[in-house]
């Protein structure tokens, strides 16, 4: 097998702007896997500020370790050749990500499937939120209105900044959308445990219908999640505290989330997060997958497991929709809806540009 390595920017139709930064393009790195005939895609997106990968270390770990573990294995020895990427270094979950993808995707193609079908789904269409961009209230009022204009029904605000003016925006947010669309939260860590009971008690007193808040406090602290899961109504979902089944076993132990959120580019690809979705659905918690900022490759691949792997709310996939132009084929957006490819595999027919 021949493992190439592609370095895509892709421009957003909106500019992304979150507490950290304003994005205006995805920049990412593709990875492609060839028998010498059919090719297997897969994506590492840059997380500097969650993972910590970036796509220069991406391409090492893929180009160097990977490419010396797959060294001598055929096509054909799936189970194997995911064994080894998982065990060709520490960290590097989005390369890992990447070449898991891709040898899935290969998989598939081989055997003339989609990657869903692949994977043992019978269903082309999943459900997606979207994240409103930050902004003051009267801005996040405004694009709260347009994306439900656009078609979606479940709403992801980004809080976590200041606790007083979080709950002042996602109250102008729930009146100017009205009572029927889903509003989901996500403070990325950035409340202390008080804060956070704090604002999510005023939440439910004010009747804003909070679906769920994803990852109130720091990420290692467990202790604090638990309190506030414990002290609140509304469900605690657990994002950054959750990498791989190690993380997952210490909060079902602890009780510090009802749900976790699973992404590809936290846990290394497809085959790790298929156990995550497993362990949580035997334990009794809630899941959704989730995306980076990342293309229609990285995208297609998650949305192609919830198609396979039912998650227990509304997935979190709309980072391909925030492109103006998709540097390949694949997954097509429809409102909420996400419609998965016919075509071989993830339906990557090559670059677009
Ligand atoms: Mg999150």
């Amino acid at each position: 097998m021949k493992i190439t390595t592609h370095r895509v920017s892709a421009p957003l139709h909106t500019p992304f702007i979150t507490a950290l930064r304003t994005a205006t393009h995805v920049e990412s790195l593709l990875v492609e896997v060839s028998d010498g005939e059919l090719s297997g895609w897969g994506e590492a997106p840059q997380v500097w500020k969650v993972t910590g990968d970036s796509l220069a270390g991406s391409q090492a770990c893929i180009e160097g370790p990977i490419t010396t573990a797959l060294d001598g294995l055929g096509p054909d020895d799936l189970t194997e050749a995911l064994r080894r990427v998982q065990g060709a270094a520490v960290g590097n979950f989005g390369a890992k990500d990447a070449v898991d993808v891709a040898l899935h995707d290969l998989a598939a193609r081989r055997r003339g499937q989609t990657l869903h079908g692949f994977l043992g789904s019978t269903v082309d269409l999943v459900r997606t939120d979207v994240t409103l961009s930050v902004g003051d209230a009267a801005a996040l009022a405004t694009a709260g209105r347009d994306r439900v204009a656009d078609g979606f029904d479940v709403l992801k605000i980004k809080v976590g900044t200041d606790a007083v003016g979080d709950i002042e925006r996602v109250r102008r947010v729930r009146e100017a959308i009205g009572p029927e669309p889903r509003l989901r939260l996500d403070a990325n860590q950035g409340w202390t445990r008080r804060d956070a009971v704090r604002v999510i008690r005023a939440l439910e007193d004010a009747g804003c219908a909070i679906e769920l808040v994803e990852q109130p406090v720091a990420a290692a602290d467990l202790d604090g999640m638990a309190w506030v899961t414990d002290r609140v109504s509304t469900p605690i979902l657990a994002d950054e505290s959750v990498y791989g089944v190690r993380d997952l076993v210490a909060v079902i132990r602890q009780g510090a989330a009802d749900l976790v959120n699973v992404k590809l580019a936290k846990c290394g690809g497809l085959a790790p997060a298929r156990t995550l979705l497993e362990l949580a659905r035997e334990h009794g918690l809630g899941a959704i997958v989730g995306c980076m900022m990342e293309s229609h490759v990285g995208v297609g691949a998650a949305a192609a497991l919830v198609s396979a792997y039912p998650t227990t709310t509304v997935n979190d996939l709309d980072a391909a929709w925030w492109l103006r132009e998709a540097p390949v084929t694949g997954i097509r957006y429809d409102g909420s809806l996400i419609h998965l490819p016919s075509a071989p595999g993830l339906g990557v027919t090559g670059l677009t540009a």
